[in-house]
């Protein structure tokens, strides 16, 4: 099942049948709160009124001209504006995917993609906030690791993102534990071969454990991105053995995902981050919440089915 939807998540047939269906737009407001700006700020004060704290999305990628990189970072750089505006710094962050702003472009995609992250980065510490880097396809990972690394130069606070599916990622969290690092623990959404990542969930959730043992005993700020109840405790297992304070950690969960979780965490004292995208670009994003979850394929065709 999830191969076929991340199969079907690249699909442009499919994803025109997706986007044109009758109650889309009610299914994909669960996970994607509008389209635009304002739908996004909307969102983050309500999350920020509520305790939590957020991460923005502007929702595209594997942007696959100069010209679309150029109006992806812009959008970054306006929202970033408008949050300090409206007060939501520095509880409001946004994520950046590097695709999206031109990592994956012929020829010399990662300068393009550096010099606009470098652009944002510099936004975001004059809003007073910082920015994440989404990690995206393991072929990209030593690309974005080499842009993180330059952009921390300037911006030690940008944060890194692992995802504990593919095998090389305790080694890179013992590289990235160092203080100041903040570093987002994911399972990892996309489809890898087993050369590079392990296949098995539990392995994947072995290996999660272990990743967060190495952040957890580092100098960094580990931030863990997961649903699953039993990695959260876990998580917070290793926080107490390590004699961590609460605020030198944090969780972070998506928009739509285990919502009351979300504040029960908050109302605990910690700080719980909810990723929150927006904008028209929507359907990779979507695809990939409905591969993670049958129950959210059944949602959807139920919401489908409802209509036609
Ligand atoms: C903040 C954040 C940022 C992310 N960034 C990236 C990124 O940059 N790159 C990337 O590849 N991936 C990213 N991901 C996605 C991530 O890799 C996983 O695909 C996704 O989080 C699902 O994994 P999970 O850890 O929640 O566990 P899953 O294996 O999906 O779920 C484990 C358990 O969590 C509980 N659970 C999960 N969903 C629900 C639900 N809807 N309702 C009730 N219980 C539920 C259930 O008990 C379930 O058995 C991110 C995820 C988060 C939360």
């Amino acid at each position: 099942m999830r191969s076929l939807i991340l199969a079907a998540s690249r699909n442009a047939t499919v994803e025109h049948l997706v986007e044109t269906a009758p109650l889309t737009r009610a299914v994909v407001h669960r996970f994607v709160p509008g389209p635009g700006e304002d739908d996004a700020v909307a969102a983050a004060r309500t999350l920020v009124a509520d305790g939590l704290a957020v991460s923005l999305d502007h929702l595209g990628e594997d942007t696959t001209d100069p010209e679309q990189a150029a109006v992806a970072a812009k959008a970054y750089l306006s929202i970033l504006d408008r949050l300090a505006v409206e007060g939501l710094t520095p509880e409001a962050e946004v994520s950046l995917k590097l695709s999206a702003v031109g990592q994956a472009l012929p020829g010399d995609g990662e300068r393009i993609a550096l010099e606009h992250a470098h652009l944002i980065c510099a936004a975001a510490e004059r809003a007073g906030t910082a920015v994440t880097f989404d990690m995206e396809e393991h072929t990209t990972t030593d690309s974005t690791l080499r842009i993180l690394a330059e952009v921390r130069k300037d911006f030690p606070a940008t944060g890194a993102v692992l995802q504990a599916y593919l095998r090389r990622t305790e080694t890179d969290c013992r590289d990235l534990a160092t203080a100041g690092s903040r570093v987002r623990l994911c399972k990892g959404a996309y489809e890898e071969p087993p050369s590079v990542a392990y296949e098995d969930r539990h392995e994947v959730d072995l290996s999660y454990a272990r990743c967060l043992a190495v952040l957890m005993a580092g100098a960094g700020r580990p931030m863990v991105a997961t649903h699953d109840p039993r990695l959260i405790a876990i998580a917070l297992d290793r926080a107490a053995a390590n004699s961590r304070p609460v605020d030198t950690y944090e969780f972070q969960m998506l928009y739509g995902v285990r919502p009351k979780e979300q504040l029960r965490l908050a109302r605990l004292g910690h700080t719980v981050r909810v990723y929150t995208p927006y904008g028209v670009d929507w359907y990779g994003y979507l695809m990939r919440r409905l591969a993670e979850r049958p129950a959210n394929v059944a949602f959807f065709l139920r919401a489908l089915a409802t209509r036609s």
